[in-house]
Formats: C-alpha cells, structure tokens, sequence
C-alpha cells in the first residue's frame, strides 16, 4: 500500500484504509471473494474496537497494512482473511470458534497457528537454539501459511517500530535479525528477508546503519548517474546480440553491505559493489549468453562467478552471478536469471500462489538432496492438481518426525515425534530421568506416557529419594537415548542391589558358622577368592553372591579355609569363635524345629517349604501349609480361596499347621490390586506415596479395564502383614481409589 497516501504517522481512517486494499486486491486481477475479505474486515473493526496502536492509529489498521503485504506476497485468499483476523484471539474475547462459524475452519486454524506463534517466549540464545526455535515454529505452524502470515505482521510491526520503546524496539529487532529474517530466507523470500533485516538493523546498530546511510546519500548523484549509463549499456549490449531481456538497477540493501564491511573488516569505501544489476531473461539458454556478453563487455573480477542455476540454493534460489569492473573503473554485481527465477528469488514458496511456475521447478528438481525436498515433493503434486489442493497439500512436513518443546528457562529442547515426559527428562541429564517422580506440562501436571506437542513447555518434577525409573518406562520412552539410560540405571542399580544382598548372605552366613566378620576387610584372606573369581574389590564379590555367581555357602567356606591356611593368631580367636558359635547352633537346632524361608512345619525338618503365588502370604497372616507332590510344603494363607475350596475333600489330609518362626530377618514378596476411578497424575500420585512409604516395590503397572475405570497392580516386599497393612491403607486414602485387596484374599 503506497504510504504516500495512507501517512502512518498521521491517524489514518481504517475504513478509507480498506477501501485502498480492496482496490488492490481488483488490481491484482485476482478472483477473490470480497465479500468474504470485507466481512473479515468488519470482524476485525468490531473485536479491535477502542484498541489502539502506539502511534494512535485504531488497531484495525495493523491488520489491514499487515492484510496488504500479504496481498503483496501473493499470499490466497484465506490467507488474506486470515491476516485481517490475525490478532484477533490473542487480543480480543472472540474464539476459533466464532472465527470458524463464520469464515470455516481452515482460516479459524490459520488464525489460530499465528495466535500461538505470537505466545512463545523468545530469548536470545547461542546460534544452535536460535536454529531448533526457527525450526520449532515451522513445526508448530502446521500449515506454512501461518508463518506467510506470521512474517507479514512482523514486516508491519517492524516498520512502526518507530513509536514503540526501546526496549522494546530493541527485543523486537533481535528477534527479527535472529528468527524472522532467516524464516523469510529458508522461505526463499529474498524481498521480506531483505527489509526485515534493514529495519532490524537500524534499531540494533543506529549508528553502523546511519553511517551506510549517510555514505550512499553522498554518493548517490554519482551512483545514480552509473547505473542509469551501465544500465543503457547493458540493454544496448544485449540487444546488439538479438537478447530481449529487462535490467534492473539498486543499491544493495543495507545490511548486506553492513555485514560485509564487518566480515571482511573493511570500511564503507572498500566496499566495492556498491550497487547491483540484475538481467532477466526469457530463458535457461539466455542465462548463459547474456552472461557470455557481459563478460565480453566488461571485465570479469575473477572467483566471483557462482552458477546457482546449476546448483540452486537449498532455498531454491536460482541465478548466476558474476562481478564486472564497468569504465569508471567501479566493480558492479550483476545477477542473471529467468522470470520464473526472479519470482521465486523475489517470493519464495508464496510465488507459487503469485506467479506460475515453468522451466524453474523443473531445473530444481534435478538439484542435489537438499532440505528443501518437501517443496519439490509440493511443486511435483502441483503441477498434477489444482491450486485450491495445492494449497491444501502445502503443510509443512519437514519435520514431521520430530517435536520441539521448551524447558521452563526457555531452552528449545528436540525430541522424537512421540516422545514423553520421560524423554524430556533424560535429555536433560540422566540424573534428571533417575529422580523424576512426575512432569508439568503448561503448568499442568501430566502422567509420564502423555505425548509432547510442540510449544508445550515441560517442567520435570525431581526428588533426591525418588525409587528411581520403572521398568514401564522402557516402553514408554520413545527416544534410544532415554531407553539406554534407563537401561544403565537397572544394570547400575542392580548391581547395587546384588551388593546388598549378597552381602546380607554372606555375613548371615559368616554368623551361621560363628566366623568373624572381620575376615572379609582382611585382604590376606579375601583376595586369593577374588582373584579365583576374577574379581576386583569385596563390593564385587557381594555382587557375585548377590546374583549367585557363587553360594554364599561356598564363599564362607573358602574365606574359612583361607583364614586356617594363614593361621595367624588374629584370624585363629576368629576361627575359635567361630567353631563355637557353630556348635551353639547346632544345639539350637536340635531344640527347636527348622525353620525354612521364616516358617515352621510341624513334625517335619528340613522339608522345601515355598510361598504360594495365589495369595503371597507374609509374616503375621494366619497361615497353612499344603503338601505338595514332590516340590515340599506350599504355604497359603489361611483365608486363601485355595484354600477355603479344598480343605475338605479328597486333599484334606495334606493340609498341615504351619507357623511363623519367631525372629523373621527376610522380607516377602507380595501383591495388592488398586481399582480407581481413572485419571491425571493417578500412578504418579500411587508411586509417590510408596516411596514416601519406603516401600520396596518390585513392578508397578496401570491400565484401564473400561472408560474411567483403572487397576494398579502392586508388588513389593514387605517384612510384615502390619507394614503391609499400613501400606494398604494409605494407599486407599489417594483420591480416586476405590478399593485395595490383597491376591488371593
Ligand atoms: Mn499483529
């Protein structure tokens, strides 16, 4: 929109605004419904109403500058109704739904795309975030016109940016230079890159940019006076050899000639082009003539020749360029290209919706691999189907197959599409993953399967006495990564376990046998065993016993006989403790039954005696033993439906009393069913409690029997019925759950 007549600084009327732009839009001679445009339009008069803009201006008239640069881009019709709708969600009380019922869901969605763009938190970061947040906002758009849509407001925003504070201003350019411009770049919009990055810059480094100003404006008779004669030149030049084409004349924009007097360090007047030509031509095959011509017009500078309709840019960008030394002795650059180039150089993928494409799509396709292949695999269904499915098709795919989130400071983190929580966790760090006992995603609490959508700032919840991963995870955790260090954790954590337990074995084995404990810190005496073992440290032998590598029974004998074999008189008191401590234990024995596993078999010593798996019985339940054929005396409970079903009958006679020994050192593995009313956060919160609890818990696992409904079955070891009572019952307190039981019960 020409800002001639439409003064930005005075306070122009919105509706002679939109008048301007519906005259574009007939101008552009395409067929859009403007009736559909307007009543877009009046939408957005009526939401904005009293909204202002800082330079005083109603609020509506963003929309309609920021309407008519996507009208310039060549951007659809929906678009350009998007855009009049752009902040409407954001700013006003109206919904995607009121948006959809009047204008259909795929502008409520665009609207809606551009709503949650605006809501990221931008902070300046290190080049490699700054990447993943260009590429995050790709792949939250969805639909690439939401980020056509997006660049238009930010165009128009910069271009007032004049009225705004300067922090502000300050924030706004950063963000423009560090996201927006390169967005346009990959985009292939040479024009919107160019003024974005000019207007940024005149916020970020008045002074460079003044300077670049105020040397132009110097020159500019000079320069103005060059172009005009090498343009005639050129136009003579090319006619001469039977080449209609059209030159072009600018001065380069301001920030490429600021960035390279800063990459090269040299100063304004080192700078050698200046200005730039471009020719364009009907054809492929003229590229090259015209190129021929120029040379032999003009001097070529050498290695500044760059054939990138060979070899287009990976943002589809095709052109030769070359640098010529003109008669005054100025370097000039002169860029050839066809019109279809020219197009897509000037607007990216919106020229596809602008301009058709001809000889140029196919020239790129025959191109190398390169990121941009999803705009080829979109111009190939083009050229097969209309534009309206065109359009359709045109989503961005690019990354379908991953996710972006933010941590809660504001780091972009990139997962696999489809990761979790737990995901998230172990990207972080390991130690993270390890300590997590649940996850806040957008201040909500999440279970750890919930899939991350991108945008969604994830927070992890730790605790330095968390039971650390369950074995659940494995398949929830969708990346490699994640499911490797949960893996390391079982095999670490294992092995501190085996630590635990063997040594719990050895040394009730050493009081067994009255041997002294001493003898396993006694290196004499542990390392001949060691290295018979291949072993390196004591803590690895627990291990061995802890994983029956080695019974605890043969490796207190051998540090037995290893200790006879030394025979000092240190290790000899040891051993006479031990041999009597051994004969106490024998008499014992002999006055009291055997008691297996914690239980004693009336009349019967020494028998295998084994917990049944229907009900788990554990210290302190009433029990009964139930004489198995040949593999000992199975031990239920004496509510057990087993049991209460087959204790008359055929089987009575092998029922037998059983009892409790009365010291008890090992603990029981056992099982309990929680039915709940399913919901958020409901395993969590059932973890959480049994940890506080110390609990041991050996598997954990959740699933839904019908819509709302949800067992968690438990198992874990417990040393009494009393603990595990108590257990019970603060697990039933958790809020939805409706009923505990034990197995079997
Ligand atoms: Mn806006």
């Amino acid at each position: 929109m020409d800002n001639t007549i439409l003064k930005p600084n005075g306070v122009p009327d919105p509706d002679a605004l939109y008048s301007e732009l519906e005259a574009r839009i007939e101008a552009s001679g395409r067929t859009f419904d403007i009736g559909r445009i307007r009543a877009a339009y009046e939408m957005a008069k009526r939401a904005h109403e009293g909204q202002n803009r800082r330079d005083g201006s109603p609020y509506v008239t963003h929309c309609v500058y920021a309407a008519d640069i996507a009208l310039d881009m060549g951007l659809d019709e929906d678009s350009i109704v998007a855009t009049l709708l752009h902040d409407i969600i954001e700013d006003t009380a109206l919904t995607h739904e009121d948006i959809a019922r009047e204008f259909g869901s795929t502008v409520a969605d665009l609207v809606e795309g551009v709503t949650k763009l605006t809501r990221v938190q931008y902070t300046s970061k290190e080049d490699e975030q700054m990447e993943n947040m260009r590429k995050m906002l790709l792949a939250m758009a969805k639909d690439i016109r939401v980020i056509l849509i997006k660049i238009a407001d930010r165009l128009h925003n910069m271009r007032t940016m004049a009225y705004q504070s300067p922090e502000k201003q300050r924030i706004k350019s950063l963000e423009t230079m560090e996201i927006y411009a390169p967005l346009a770049h990959r985009l292939g919009m040479q024009r919107a890159k160019w003024e974005l990055e000019d207007l940024a810059l005149q916020y970020l480094d008045p002074t460079g940019y003044k300077e670049i100003m105020d040397t132009i404006e110097a020159k500019m008779p000079q320069l103005d006076q060059f172009m005009e004669t090498t343009k005639e030149k050129i136009e003579s030049g090319m006619k001469a050899e039977g080449i209609s084409c059209t030159v072009q004349h600018r001065i380069k924009h301001i920030y490429s000639i600021y960035r390279k007097m800063y990459s090269q360090k040299v100063d304004l007047s080192g700078v050698f082009d200046l200005c730039a030509f471009r020719v364009i031509v009907d054809s492929i095959q003229d590229c090259y003539n015209a190129l021929g011509i120029l040379h032999y017009m003009f001097k070529p500078v050498p290695g500044r020749f760059k054939d990138y309709i060979s070899t287009p840019k990976p943002n589809m960008y095709q052109s030769v360029h070359t640098t010529v030394i003109g008669t005054e002795g100025i370097p000039f650059e002169v860029q050839i290209r066809t019109w279809d180039m020219h197009y897509t150089a000037e607007y990216g993928v919106a020229a596809h919706w602008k301009y058709k494409m001809g000889d140029a799509v196919g020239s790129v396709r025959s191109g190398d691999e390169d990121k941009f292949a999803w705009i080829r695999r979109l111009l190939e269904t083009q050229q097969e189907s209309d534009a309206g499915d065109f359009i359709h098709d045109l989503k961005v795919d690019m990354f379908a197959d991953e996710v972006f989130v933010f941590s809660p400071k504001g780091d972009v983190i990139n997962l696999p599409n489809g990761a979790t929580p737990i995901d998230f966790a172990y990207s972080i760090h390991s130690d993270i993953g390890n300590h997590m006992i649940g996850a806040v995603v957008n201040g909500r609490i999440v279970n750890l399967n919930y899939i991350l959508q991108n945008g969604d700032i994830v927070e992890i919840r730790t605790s330095k006495s968390a039971p650390g991963p369950n074995r659940d995870w494995l398949n929830i955790a969708k990346s490699g990564s994640a499911r490797t260090k949960i893996k390391q954790w079982f095999k670490r954590e294992r092995r501190d376990e085996n630590i635990i337990r063997g040594r719990e074995m050895l040394e009730s084995e050493f009081k067994h046998n009255g041997m002294s404990l001493d003898l396993l810190s006694d290196e004499a005496v542990y390392s001949p065993l060691l290295s018979k073992l291949s072993l390196q440290t004591v803590d690895d032998l627990y291990a061995c016993v802890g994983y029956g590598g080695i019974t605890a029974t043969r490796a207190a004998h051998r540090l037995r006989d290893e200790a006879l074999h030394l025979g000092t008189s240190d290790r000899k008191t040891a051993i006479d403790k031990m041999t009597e401590a051994a004969e106490r234990r024998e008499q014992q024995a002999k006055r009291e039954q055997h008691a297996i596993n914690g239980v004693l078999v009336e009349g019967i010593d020494n028998c295998l005696v084994k917990f049944s798996r229907c009900c788990m019985p554990v210290p302190g339940d009433p029990i009964v033993g139930f004489i198995t054929r040949g593999q000992g005396v199975s031990i239920h409970r004496k509510d057990c439906r087993n049991y209460l079903n087959q204790s008359a009958g055929d089987n009575e006679a092998r029922w037998i009393k059983v009892s409790w020994a009365s010291q008890i050192s090992n603990s029981y593995v056992t099982t309990f069913t929680i039915a709940a009313r399913d919901r958020n956060g409901l395993v969590l919160d059932i973890a959480t409690i049994l940890n506080a609890l110390n609990a041991k818990v050996r598997t954990l696992s959740a699933r839904t029997v019908s819509p709302g409904e949800a067992l968690v079955v438990v198992t874990l070891e417990v040393k009494s019925a009393t603990d595990l009572k108590y257990i019970i019952s603060r697990i039933a307190s958790v809020p939805g759950v409706t009923n505990v039981t034990r197995a079997g019960g």
